[in-house]
């Protein structure tokens, strides 16, 4: 047994497992990648898969080509049906824990369909991205698909305000990349990325190509085209310390960024 492991081991029969000296003792190892060549992909729910295949069949073709050159776990958003979902199941006064889960078999449902268009190519859906078989799937065939929303389901901690999950898929995909210490982070949506304002109601709004979470977060801009509590996660985190948010509606967008272009809004931890 190692110096480090011996005296952690000793901290952590005799102190809290919050204690100050056990914290920082746990930090001493140098972090380690698990999946350091792969690349998490989000595909959007609302902003992508809901517009059906105009806009999910052109990515398909993106996914199968850069698979070629790149390892990718691609995430599934959720979107207009559970949106649907929540609106009645918070009519009907149920909590955050149980929206959790309603939401997650829609992100479900997404993750099925896109891996039925990649069964012919030979890259399959993965019941929950923790571990199991990604690594295999990721050397062999080069992607995998996971349903994006984090698998907390009744043990959603609820937002301070209101019953709708602050955790869901931008936040679950997040949370793959960062755990798994990945090499990169894309959100595909249906924007050039940021704006100063939603372009969707606001056709002025000015393009933000770059941005840190502090700036975001002064400008206001913390709840706008991630989940906010990604925000806290990218500043936090060890090894995804930039995501770049592309428009996935742009054919070429999507392999630009893979391949490290900066096509998007980039958003920085720092
Ligand atoms: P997803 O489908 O991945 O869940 P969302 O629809 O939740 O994506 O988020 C993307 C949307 O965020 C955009 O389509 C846009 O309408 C909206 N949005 C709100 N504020 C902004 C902003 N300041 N800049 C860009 N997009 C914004
Ligand atoms: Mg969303």
């Amino acid at each position: 047994m190692s110096e480090t492991t011996a005296e952690l081991g000793a901290l952590l029969t005799q102190r809290s497992l919050t204690d100050a000296q056990l914290l920082e003792k746990a930090e001493e190892a140098a972090d380690y990648r698990i999946l350091p060549d792969a690349t998490v992909v989000k595909i959007g729910g609302q902003s992508v898969i809901d517009r059906g295949g105009s806009a999910v069949l052109p990515l398909v073709d993106e996914i199968v080509a850069a698979r070629a050159h790149h390892k990718m776990l691609i995430g599934t958003g959720a979107g207009t049906r559970a949106r649907h979902l929540y609106s009645i199941a918070a009519g009907l006064g149920l909590p955050a824990g149980v929206l959790s889960q309603l939401g997650a078999s829609v992100a479900d449902q997404n993750a099925e369909m896109l891996a039925q268009l990649l069964a012919k190519h030979g890259i399959s859906h993965v019941d929950t991205a923790g571990l199991s078989a990604v690594p295999l799937y990721l050397s062999e065939v080069g992607a995998v698909v996971f349903s994006g929303m984090p698998p907390y389901k009744l043990w959603m901690r609820p937002a301070a305000e209101g019953v709708i999950p602050p955790y869901r898929t931008d936040a679950g995909c997040f949370l793959v990349a960062e755990q798994y210490g990945c090499k990169s982070m894309i959100f595909v949506k249906d924007e050039n990325g940021l704006y100063t304002a939603n372009p969707k109601t606001s056709p002025d709004a000015d393009f933000i190509p770059q941005i840190t979470v502090d700036e975001m977060k002064a400008r206001g801009l913390h709840d706008s085209i991630l989940e906010f509590p990604v925000l806290d996660l990218l500043q936090s985190a060890r090894h995804v310390r930039q995501v770049q948010i592309v428009n996935g509606l742009v054919p070429g967008n999507l392999t630009r960024a893979l391949a490290g272009e900066h096509v998007g809004t980039i958003i920085t931890a720092e």
